[in-house]
């Protein structure tokens, strides 16, 4: 049945949302496709639910398409489950907790890896049960600390979750290729520009995982994309080079020189021009000449206390918490507190140099950028001192290398050495071993050939759905409106009568009826309104071909427009259905 804009349960707005700063939202809003409930929480109108359920069917299909099963788990899960893999605990604010009328603890399940594993577990027992995979449709609670964007970051959300359960580390390798397969056709049959970047970085050789993101700017994740070869990362997972060793045959001795009060990199780099004019061979010094040493603490899993860890990159770059601790994980990083400090003596604040870190032992590391033979200005672990001509390799050797700095664009690439680029982008889907940490928890095990029980390795992939359908708007919009591909759109055709006269509204039911019996969706605006508020409203809609019956029927034509390219034909009214299946078939 043709959805008649007469009856539609649809409103449009002229104005923008007083709540909404990203583009995609305000049109959803408009158009009529949401409406908001509460911060992060959205209604689905007729036109939404549409291009949601469209958006599902192309990421069922696909699930389906490489063997995995459908399943549903209820998002009202009972405290002891999330109790025992320790999330109840872990999970902190982010989690919509409940109880019942007997006071038990409820949750709203955030994900569902308990639920699946323990499904798993009830069912199944011998290894030849295995391989699977399995999969759901379903919403998601997240009090997330920042609502974002209408439905691209929400609390209650769709989310199409799988897991794949297998005996070995090869099976996953399996399961996990065959996912990522499948998330490209899900991506590319939607009409996405995406990429594929590394979650976490290979050096660290941790299991695979990787996120599609959609590129644009009203994205939260910062992504680096390599200008020459096809390395991309987020930035948390982002491998850069460092220099090549450098020879140090030619710097001369270390010199410790007074530098008093000059515990910042600034006040240092303004002393040592300073100084340079009278030693130092009147060089100019920058901050990146300088080494700083950056006093954090790790703990790792169980341990109870915390241990220091000292990390030197140069001093015009910062170091980027998050994307240690993405390498550290399961170790715990934060940044040092005078107290910790306070339990080495001689690491004296704003004046530590490495060289007696090894001595002390406390563990240091280097950001790549700090090569072996490289020469630095660093504290000479005095009070206002400073020592120059300190060369790793001759003065200082760290334990190792650890990619510590804050990524710039222009950095370079760890594969090609070419520059990378910085861009924001949309989470759209993530795809990662989880390995056996579910299993064990949960003792999920199948019994081996030789009666030997064998903890099952699991692979986890989700897809934001919901999300899905405000990244393709933010990715397709453009100022007239939305402007969906035709298989999310919720109507292949958008049929416009206009004109005063009876003659426009039949011809359009007929044509609407005629498209309608070969199987083509079809939007009728069959409405008593002016042209004007006709022709905004199809533009503001997006279905992507528009088909104006009107003024032209006098002299026998309908026009068809191209609602992405704003392409306009006229056709003969007798030829409108073939040339509009023509269209149809083209795209
Ligand atoms: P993010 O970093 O954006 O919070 P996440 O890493 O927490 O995402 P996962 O737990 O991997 O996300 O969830 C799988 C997918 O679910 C994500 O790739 C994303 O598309 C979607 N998703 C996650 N959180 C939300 C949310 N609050 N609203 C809508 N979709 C979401
Ligand atoms: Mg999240």
């Amino acid at each position: 049945m043709a959805l008649r804009m007469s009856t539609l349960f649809l409103r449009t707005l002229r104005d923008d949302p007083a709540d909404a700063d990203v583009a995609s939202h305000k049109l959803l809003v408009r158009a009529g496709y949401v409406r908001r409930v509460a911060p992060g929480i959205y209604s689905w109108l007729p036109l939404g639910i549409e291009v949601l359920r469209n958006v599902e069917r192309v990421v069922r299909e696909e699930m389906l398409g490489i063997g995995a099963q459908e399943v549903h788990f209820p998002a009202l899960v009972p405290r002891e489950i999330f109790e025992a893999s320790g999330r109840w605990a872990d999970y902190g604010d982010g989690l919509f907790r409940l109880h019942d009328r007997r006071a038990n603890d409820y949750l709203l399940a955030p994900t569902h890896e308990e639920l699946f594993t323990l499904l798993v577990k009830g069912e199944l027992s011998s290894y030849k049960d295995f391989p699977l995979s399995l999969f759901q449709i379903q919403t998601k609670y997240r009090d997330e600390a920042r609502p974002r964007a209408g439905i691209l970051r929400g609390r209650e959300f769709v989310m199409k979750d799988s897991y794949s359960f297998d005996l070995t580390d090869e099976g996953l390798a399996t399961a996990y290729q065959a996912h990522r397969d499948a998330y490209e056709r899900i991506f590319s049959r939607l009409g996405f520009d995406y990429r594929i970047v590394f979650a976490v970085s290979g050096a660290m050789g941790g299991s695979a995982s990787e996120e599609f993101l959609a590129p644009t700017a009203a994205g939260e994740d910062t992504f680096v994309q390599c200008t020459n070869c096809d390395y991309a990362a987020n930035t948390e997972a982002v491998e850069i080079a460092g220099p090549k060793p450098a020879s140090y045959d030619d710097v001369p001795e270390s010199v410790v020189l007074d530098t008093p009060d000059t515990p910042t990199i600034a006040t240092l780099v303004d002393r040592l021009n300073e100084l340079s004019r009278t030693q130092l061979g009147g060089r100019e010094f920058g901050a990146a000449d300088t080494l700083k040493n950056v006093v954090l603490k790790t703990k790792a899993p169980g341990a109870d206390k915390w241990e220091l860890l000292i990390v030197g990159v140069p001093g015009d770059r910062d170091v980027d918490l998050k994307r240690l601790s993405g390498q550290l994980e399961p170790i715990e990083v934060s940044q040092a507190e005078p107290d910790d400090l306070a339990l080495v003596p001689e690491l004296i604040k704003g004046y530590i140099g490495p060289q007696q870190l090894a001595a002390l032992k406390v563990r240091y590391l280097v950001d790549p950028l700090v090569a072996v033979g490289t020469s630095w200005v660093t504290g000479a672990n005095a009070e206002g001192k400073h020592a120059v001509f300190v060369v790793r390799g001759r003065d200082f050797t760290p334990e190792g290398e650890i990619g510590a700095v804050e990524i710039r664009d222009g950095d370079l690439c760890a594969r090609c050495g070419s520059p990378l680029r910085i861009a924001r982008g949309i989470e759209l889907g993530h795809v990662f071993q989880l390995g056996r940490k579910y299993a064990e928890v949960f003792g999920l095990t199948a019994l081996g050939p030789d009666g030997k029980p064998v903890t099952i390795t699991m692979g986890s992939y989700g897809v934001g759905v919901t999300r899905a359908v405000a990244a393709l708007a933010e990715q397709t919009l453009d100022e007239k409106g939305l402007c969906w591909p035709r298989i999310v759109a919720p109507a292949d055709v958008h049929v416009v009568a206009t004109g005063k006269g009876e003659e426009a509204l039949a011809e359009a039911e007929r044509i609407t009826a005629e498209l309608e019996a070969t199987g083509v969706r079809v939007l009728l605006d069959d409405r008593k309104a002016s042209p004007g508020v006709k022709f905004a409203d199809s533009e503001l809609l997006g279905v992507p071909t528009i088909v104006i019956v009107g003024r032209g029927l006098a002299d026998g034509v309908i026009e068809l427009r191209d609602r992405r390219t704003g392409e306009r034909r006229e056709v003969g009214v007798g030829d409108a259905v073939a040339e509009i299946k023509a269209v149809l078939g083209g795209s």
